[in-house]
């Protein structure tokens, strides 16, 4: 009975280093019924990605392409990279009653809010503090002084659109912020107007169905 149910677009959004990815992976694996939207982007892969699972890895010429076909959802300059989500992935989830995880920027959410605002839900993940972000991105080790420091002064121009979304999480211990996100998808789930098989089944109760 309980089938009918609008997709949710969750936008998880962060300054590097704030643990998001970590967050991501497990709200995932403990949901059958979501995923991930892969982003198309021209920056090169770090140790360990894997192309279409961590990012479609496209050349400039191939980013061009895509935007001039309409092929992205949202796009967006972020440090000296491009990136974009896919536009038909999500659609397809969506249309399955799926739920779909974005890890983009504010600039991402913001075009987001304006293409499908009724389907959104736009959390911000905040580091308990700006040396912990630094020691998070450091013990990742896979980018140079120059990109962590990089990353570091942009993480203050991430920060300042926190009050652009729906909720805050401070992600201080990993099982508590993994809870608290846990509790806004199940919140946002049962909100009325998602849940479209209500109204039929309202009609069968109060007929004594
Ligand atoms: P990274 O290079 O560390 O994987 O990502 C850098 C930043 O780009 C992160 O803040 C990430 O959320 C953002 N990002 C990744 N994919 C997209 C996308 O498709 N669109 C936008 N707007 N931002 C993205």
């Amino acid at each position: 009975m309980k089938t009918q149910r609008r997709g949710l677009m969750i936008v998880l959004s962060s300054p590097s280093g704030a643990g998001k990815t970590t967050l991501t992976r497990q709200l995932l694996s403990e949901n059958q019924n979501m995923a991930m939207s892969v982003s198309a982007t021209t920056r090169r892969p770090r140790p360990g990605e894997v192309d279409g699972r961590d990012y479609f890895f496209v050349d400039k010429n191939a980013f061009s392409t895509m935007i001039e076909e309409g092929e992205f959802l949202e796009h967006a300059k972020v440090f000296d990279n491009y990136y974009g989500t896919p536009r038909g992935p999500v659609e397809e989830s969506l249309e399955q009653g799926k739920d779909v995880i974005f890890d983009i920027d504010w600039q991402g959410a913001q075009q987001l809010t304006q293409a499908a605002s009724d389907d959104l839900v736009k959390i911000f993940i905040l580091p308990p503090g700006m040396q912990e972000l630094e020691k998070r991105l450091r013990s990742r080790a896979q980018d140079s002084d120059e990109v962590i420091s990089k990353r570091m002064s942009k993480s203050e121009a991430e920060i300042s659109h926190w009050a652009e979304y729906d909720y805050v999480i401070v992600n201080e211990e990993v099982e508590v912020a993994m809870a608290e996100l846990t509790a806004i998808v199940i919140a946002e789930r049962l909100k009325r107007k998602r849940q479209l098989w209500l109204n039929p089944f309202v009609k069968t109760l109060v007929q004594g169905g």
